[in-house]
């Protein structure tokens, strides 16, 4: 072909004809012409808006495809230098330009070049009469993406076809007929020089990113060659949705594919959303979580809630929930654990109220995904997408709420990019074969979606689902837009189990029982108050660690009986006794020795200088109950301790009348105590104190003897 050769590559770029076959404007087509576009290559696209009449792909089928080829290249029958290049469009791409796929065509040196595979298919008793190839080249015609010269490729589809009969039989036919091939000039690309089929070929190639710009290039390590046009047939379609993260100009150092396509919002005509929070286990703050519900940012009449839950232990929540906020919602409902529906009647019903309110969007929020950026909704709006999640994870852990790669049986598997994805190492949106616990679906993926499954639990029946509908599930942490919180192990047989739960969520627990001013105080700049000399005055814990620790002293109720024997303590005795309750006595003494050292030893550190004890001990934690008829007040002593700490537990004035702390060297009282503020002054010889008399109401207050 020495004319071909020496033809001038720009004139050949224009008599490169591109078709593709999409009936629909699937995801996988928007994918497939998004790469097009990206290197500049024009597409034509047969059969959009037409009924597929091609068969169930899972079985064979096609013909549809190929009747709609031979009409459309038609026109070029008779021009020898047309070249037509087919692809499918649902599962392939294309990495790189025009110019580069006519070399690698070129180097073949054939009439018309087939994509090749390791399988032989739909009919497996050909595969003998295939010619045999060299190692681990591929030795089977795939239908998928083929590229010839017109007049060729116009007598390759000569022959008639029904639309139902299998495309790929009808080529492979062709292809082992001797006579046909060598006049055809047929080729196969078995050392996946220009295409590359993924079924059957994990291992015969590698997805290389480039670390800066994330841009991917996926080569085929049995030749080292890097194929320009990928095609994720059969059931490696997962896999070619993880390639394609990377291939295709997704990247350029920050994601592109983020900012294309976008939807703009108009203010005056917002889609409608279904919100759908879902109650399938006990969480804890769940408080924090309904907040996060509340704070979005989102015209409410535009929203209809449903919340779903299966747990007894919220149902009281939820309905005053509900009650409270039902009139700002364009509706609010909700079906409680006493309605019995399982978790994936619960999901149906969600997605059948959307249908019914004929909601543009559904929005699913599990229990345990706590929303902390209140844009979360507008801009997963933005990304203008069938399917997409917000990345949420456990705090300072790898879970999340997405599986990178799938198992062999469907189930989780870790995928090269997870570990980045999470830590936020990597930013972008990802289409990912798995998610869950929070994610916006478009009513045009409402029908693809089923919950019935045999084995898959709800969430993984959704996902199989969505998966063989080909709609793309896309995971994104543009920003962070919340978080998970753990649920693992949470007790609600104790009252107020939220306060047990430090340990398992310390952010959560934190940001619900630590004073909004804690940290304010730990800057150097800021004056510590000291009421009296040396006794500091800290605002250390909220409203809710007051209420909640009252109450669980207050169920537990064994308040001591204020006499100086005390079978608690290793000697049995105490000198000087107060009605109180140990926080070893409600299973909290490890947890409160934690929360001294996160959060008094550090007031410590800054109000004595130069004391460096941590861990800090204490043996002594307990919660004391001053009230008129019972103990109302402790006469003068020293606490053995190096220093202490006494946390108002209720209001001064409010709760009770009276109270305070007298330091008699000094004759300094404070009587002004606030909940949630904390005294903290020396044990021993300077700091002689006394708990004055409450004349009336009951008083609380926590104490801890530290480094006794
Ligand atoms: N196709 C289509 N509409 C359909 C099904 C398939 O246009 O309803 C086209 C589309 O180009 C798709 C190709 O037929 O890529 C082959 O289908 P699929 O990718 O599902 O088959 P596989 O590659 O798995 O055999």
């Amino acid at each position: 072909d020495a004319d071909v050769a020496a033809a001038p590559e720009s004139n050949w770029n224009e008599k490169i004809k591109v078709f593709t076959v999409a009936t629909e404007p699937t995801d996988g087509y928007t994918r497939y012409f998004r790469s097009a576009r990206v290197y500049d290559i024009e597409v034509t696209t047969l059969g959009l808006g037409e009924e597929w009449k091609g068969g169930d792909m899972q079985r064979p089928g096609g013909g549809f495809k190929l009747n709609l080829l031979r009409e459309a290249i038609a026109p070029y029958k008779n021009d020898p230098e047309t070249i037509i290049l087919f692809t499918d469009s649902y599962d392939v791409i294309i990495t790189t330009t025009l110019d580069e796929i006519f070399e690698k065509f070129k180097e073949a040196g054939a009439k018309i070049l087939f994509s090749a595979e390791k399988f032989c298919w739909p009919d497996k008793s050909l595969a003998n009469d295939y010619p045999e190839v060299e190692g681990k080249a591929s030795r089977f015609l795939n239908s998928g993406a083929f590229m010839g010269y017109a007049p060729q490729v116009f007598a390759l589809l000569e022959d008639p076809i029904e639309d139902t009969a299998d495309d790929q039989l009808y080529f492979t036919k062709i292809f082992l007929d001797e006579a046909k091939r060598t006049k055809l000039g047929l080729k196969l690309d078995v050392k996946s020089r220009l295409f590359q089929n993924l079924h059957g070929a994990k291992n015969d190639v590698k997805l290389k990113v480039d670390l800066e710009s994330n841009q991917g290039v996926l080569q085929n390590v049995d030749f080292m060659t890097t194929p320009a046009i990928i095609h994720g047939n059969g059931l490696s379609k997962v896999d070619l949705n993880a390639y394609s993260n990377y291939l295709a100009r997704t990247f350029s150092g920050v994601c592109l594919l983020c900012q294309e396509n976008l939807l703009d919002l108009e203010e005056t005509n917002l889609p409608v959303i279904s919100v759908a929070l879902m109650v399938t286990q006990a969480v804890p703050f769940f408080d924090q979580f309904l907040k996060g519900i509340e704070s979005l940012n989102y015209p409410k009449e535009k929203l209809h809630l449903l919340i779903y839950s299966n747990v007894a232990f919220h149902d009281d929540d939820i309905k005053s929930f509900v009650n409270k906020y039902a009139k700002e919602y364009a509706t609010a409902k909700f079906a409680l654990s006493t309605d019995e529906l399982d978790e994936r009647q619960g999901r149906q019903l969600a997605l059948d109220k959307a249908r019914l309110h004929q909601s543009d969007y559904i929005f699913f929020v599990d229990a345990d995904a706590h929303i902390d950026d209140s844009e979360v909704l507008r801009e997963l709006l933005r990304l203008n997408k069938q399917f997409v999640a917000p990345i949420f994870s456990k705090h300072n852990e790898l879970w999340s709420n997405f599986w990178g790669a799938l198992s062999e049986g469907g189930y989780y598997a870790r995928s090269h990019d997870y570990v980045d994805i999470v830590k936020r190492e990597l930013i972008g949106m990802f289409n990912v074969p798995h998610v869950t616990s929070i994610y916006l679906v478009k009513n045009t993926a409402f029908d693809a979606i089923s919950y019935k499954h045999k084995e898959f639990d709800p969430d993984m029946a959704m996902c199989e689902s969505l998966r063989n509908a080909g709609i793309f599930m896309y995971a994104s942490n543009l920003r962070i837009f919340g978080h998970l919180v753990n649920a693992d192990d949470f007790n609600t047989t104790v009252t107020r189990p939220d306060f047990y739960t430090l340990f398992s969520n310390e952010i959560d627990w934190t940001e619900k029982y630590i004073h909004p001013n804690y940290s304010l105080q730990l800057n150097e700049s800021n004056k510590l108050q000291q009421p009296c000399p040396d006794v500091y005055w800290f605002q250390i814990v909220s409203d809710a660690f007051c209420d909640d620790l009252v109450a669980i002293m207050e169920a537990h109720n064994g308040w001591s009986d204020g006499s100086n024997s005390d079978n608690r303590l290793e000697g049995g005795y105490e000198a000087v006794p107060t009605r109180d309750i140990h926080m070893k006595q409600v299973g909290l003494e490890r947890l409160y020795l934690k929360f001294l050292q996160l959060f008094v030893r550090p007031l410590q550190e800054r109000a004595f200088t130069g004391y460096f004890h941590n861990p800090p001990r204490a043996l002594m934690n307990f919660m004391v109950r001053y009230r008129p008829d019972e103990q109302p007040s402790l006469r003068p002593h020293h606490d053995s301790s190096t220093y202490t700490i006494n946390i108002a537990m209720n209001r001064a004035g409010i709760d009770y009348q009276g109270g305070g702390c007298r330091f008699i060297r000094y004759n300094c009282s404070v009587t002004e105590t606030k909940k949630g503020w904390m005294l903290m002054h020396p044990g021993r010889l300077t700091h002689y104190h006394e708990g004055l008399l409450v004349t009336n109401g009951t008083r609380y207050i926590m104490i801890s003897f530290i480094d006794p």
